[in-house]
């Protein structure tokens, strides 16, 4: 029979253990990198620890079962999403997954999406964290709106030279390959290329025939090609972390639609790079196939106190802590928030001063209007169309 099992107190609750979890699992449980404070860390994610040698060595050829029965996704019967094209159709769950990636292929354990992504990396440019000041100072403020009405284009809140020394960190942790970013003087003055401080950790991976092709034909049109920055590693070598890793064997059956597992880890994620050093330090506690579902707060306060998961065997957990790190991937951490009633969800409004809320902003995009909509969000359908969608949904 289930039961409730309340858990021992931790200083730090991570939810969910994909690729950014991963790097604060290792940054906060590693007392060294904490002035010696032994911070405990617990770690919950629902899926298993996958083992690249028994999980992938073999059976990650399987084009079919991994392709179309998407084996290292997150399984439907566990967790589905809702689907629709306008407000105004009946939401139904997905029950099977189809090709290509129609319903965004969710991670599911340890290393979570990362462990069937493609890998490309690199860094965005200094550019990228100044798109509306650099936009209207070029421009003139009025020409976001007229490109995007109430348009809510922000600067991020530091630069990218603020940033640098993190990429630094984050490149060095997971191993990426590449050879600079093609600018030309590689100084903070370039403000067109991600200029760098020091050079990715690892050098490109090989040219491939096509590759070759493509550089000599850019090069003799008068570009400069530069090799593409990705996270699988080139050779072998072993992070700040003390983590080995092993190189990258060019099968071919890697990321893109297919969303292939790697069977030797070269390919970067929290499972390979940043879980086995938590796990060393002694202050880490990795909680696998357990499903968060809700989120206790304090009533007065409003921050969290627990989280609240099943089990296999269906038992609930309550795992109480101090701070709380939401790593369950974009939508993810806006529905447990939402559920667990954490926050005000966000309405768009075409008028500004009536939108409120900000949980589920940004993915929701709700800046942008919905073709054929009104302005107030309203979508104009024709009674034909109203009567099908109904009929579908009786
Ligand atoms: C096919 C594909 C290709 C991609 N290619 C690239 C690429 O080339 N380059 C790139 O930079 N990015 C790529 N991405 C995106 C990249 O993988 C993600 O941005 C990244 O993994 C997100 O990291 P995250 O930590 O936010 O979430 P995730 O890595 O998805 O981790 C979320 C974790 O939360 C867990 N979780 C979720 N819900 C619950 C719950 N209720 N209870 C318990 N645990 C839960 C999941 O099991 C998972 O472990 C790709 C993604 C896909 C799917």
């Amino acid at each position: 029979m289930p039961t409730t099992i309340t858990e021992p107190a931790a200083d730090v609750v991570i939810l969910g253990v994909g690729y950014m979890s991963g790097v604060i699992a290792a940054e906060l449980s590693i007392a060294s990198l904490n002035g010696g404070k032994n911070y405990k860390v617990v770690a919950i994610t629902k899926g298993p620890y996958w083992d690249y040698v028994n999980d992938f060595s073999t059976t990650k050829y399987d084009e079919w079962g991994v392709g179309l029965g998407r084996k290292y996704d997150s399984p439907l019967p566990l967790q589905s999403a809702t689907i629709r094209n306008t407000p105004y159709q009946f939401a139904l769950p997905v029950r099977r997954y189809t090709m290509p990636i129609q319903y965004h292929a969710l991670g599911h354990g340890v290393g979570g999406a990362a462990q069937h992504y493609g890998g490309t990396m690199g860094r965005q440019g200094p550019w990228g964290y100044t798109q509306y000041s650099s936009t209207i100072a070029r421009y003139g403020a009025p020409f976001l709106d007229t490109v995007n009405p109430h348009s809510d284009l922000e600067d991020w809140p530091l630069t990218y030279a603020q940033y640098e020394p993190y990429y630094v960190e984050w490149e060095k942790a997971h191993g990426l390959c590449g050879d600079y970013n093609g600018s030309a003087t590689n100084q903070p003055s370039d403000t067109g290329y991600p200029w760098m401080s020091v050079n990715y950790p690892l050098p490109p991976s090989p040219l491939t025939p096509i590759g070759q092709s493509f550089q000599t034909a850019t090069q003799a049109l008068g570009y400069h090609p530069f090799p593409h920055v990705s996270a699988l590693a080139s050779q072998p070598y072993i992070n700040q972390y003390g983590v080995p890793v092993n190189p990258c064997v060019y099968d071919g059956y890697c990321g893109g639609p297919c969303d292939y597992a790697c069977e030797t880890g070269a390919k970067a994620n929290a499972a390979y790079r940043t879980i086995p050093a938590a796990m060393k330090s002694g202050n880490f506690t990795l909680v696998v196939n357990g499903f968060i579902f809700r989120l206790d707060t304090d009533t007065a306060s409003g921050l969290v106190t627990a989280a609240r998961y099943y089990d296999p065997q269906g038992n609930v957990h309550i795992q109480p802590g101090t701070v709380f790190f939401n790593g369950m991937w974009g939508y993810n951490m806006i529905r447990i928030m939402l559920l667990s009633g954490i926050g005000a969800p966000y309405v768009w409004n075409s008028d500004p001063t009536l939108v409120s809320g900000s949980v589920g902003r940004g993915p929701i995009q709700g800046n942008k209007r919905v073709r054929n909509s009104l302005e107030h969000g309203r979508q104009r359908v024709s009674c034909r169309e109203r009567g099908r969608w109904q009929c579908g949904h009786l």
